[in-house]
């Protein structure tokens, strides 16, 4: 799939697009011989905290925004937000499977719109441990890229990284229309009950009802097919990859979350997951934060990456980082 591009010169991070990834210069140390080649990092609850509130600030959004611009019923939004992030990876790509139809830049906008950033920080530590790493490093986030360079600038990182791989990249069609080619997306059913049109902003009369389908005691029959893609997809992770030119088995995915960790490694990536000490398939390496990168893997910062397995436990949250 071939779009205009969607990189603003008044922006100072590139945001990647299936128009083909812009090549940067790399210095002279990404020697064929190292482990690595390249950092991928998801964006929300990985480069700042759990505990900044932006993510429950999310979930109230995504609430108000089914019973305000949807009309769904205010008793069915937990049920439904529930349902559609666990078989659609995201509450969005779960709407429009079941049949909701959106501009999507209006929900993001919805979402992120009036979220607490207030309560992110410049991460003057954590901007001078990326400065420090000599490799490819890129952003792959679920989310608009409105939301992500704002949290990248409001942190201070915004130069900190080659590109931007965002929603916009992996769902290039910025409205709610659907083509043949995105209609063929596997993550959640295996067939396509219903295929939206771009005429209507929602098909009540047509809404698949997730609620009553779980419902059951034995839930039968595939679930509507999504158009959005979207972690923790593998044909999302391998668009990703494919488009910004990245080698899976030279590459190390930072994430908070297990099941993008473990479609990651899946596809052949080394994993971080942040946000935990707790050992989980899939991951590679544990990190409660971001900032105990040097602890855990402090050959990043080494000619020759070792490949054995470290598993952090109880480290503390706030550790400085002197790399
Ligand atoms: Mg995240």
């Amino acid at each position: 799939m071939q779009t205009s591009s969607c990189i603003s010169s008044s922006l100072p991070l590139p945001i990647i697009n299936h128009s083909g990834f812009r090549e940067m210069e790399h210095e002279d140390h990404f020697a064929k011989n190292q482990k690595y080649d390249c950092l991928l990092f998801d964006l929300d609850d990985t480069l700042y905290p759990l505990s900044s509130g932006l993510a429950n600030a999310i979930l109230i959004n995504l609430k108000a925004y089914m019973v305000e611009k949807l009309g769904i019923e205010p008793s069915k939004t937990d049920d439904l937000c529930n349902l559609l992030y666990k078989n659609y990876g995201t509450t969005l790509s779960g709407l429009r499977a079941i049949g909701y139809e959106f501009d999507y830049d209006e929900y993001h906008s919805f979402i992120h719109g009036r979220l607490p950033y207030e309560n992110l920080k410049p991460d003057p530590v954590l901007r001078n441990m990326l400065k420090s790493l000599p490799y490819r490093k890129l952003i792959f986030t679920n989310a608009d890229k409105v939301h992500a360079l704002k949290t990248l600038n409001i942190l201070g990182l915004e130069d900190c990284f080659e590109g931007i791989i965002c929603f916009e990249t992996l769902n290039p069609i910025n409205k709610s229309c659907v083509t043949d080619d995105e209609d063929d997306i596997e993550f959640a059913g295996s067939t396509s009950a219903t295929k939206p049109t771009t005429s209507n902003r929602t098909r009540n009369s047509q809404i698949f009802d997730i609620i009553s389908h779980f419902a059951q005691e034995n839930p039968s029959g595939n679930l509507p097919k999504t158009p959005v893609v979207c972690k923790p997809s593998e044909k999302a992770i391998e668009l990703a990859l494919n488009i910004a030119n990245i080698n899976p088995h030279k590459t190390l995915f930072f994430e908070d979350s297990v099941r993008n960790i473990q479609a990651g490694k899946r596809l052949g990536l080394d994993t971080v997951l942040v946000g935990t000490s707790q050992k989980v398939q899939g991951a590679d390496y544990l990190l409660e934060s971001i900032h105990n990168l040097p602890e855990a893997v402090p050959d990043l910062w080494e000619a020759d990456v070792k490949s054995e397995v470290v598993y952090t436990e109880n480290l503390a949250k706030e550790t400085t980082v002197t790399a």
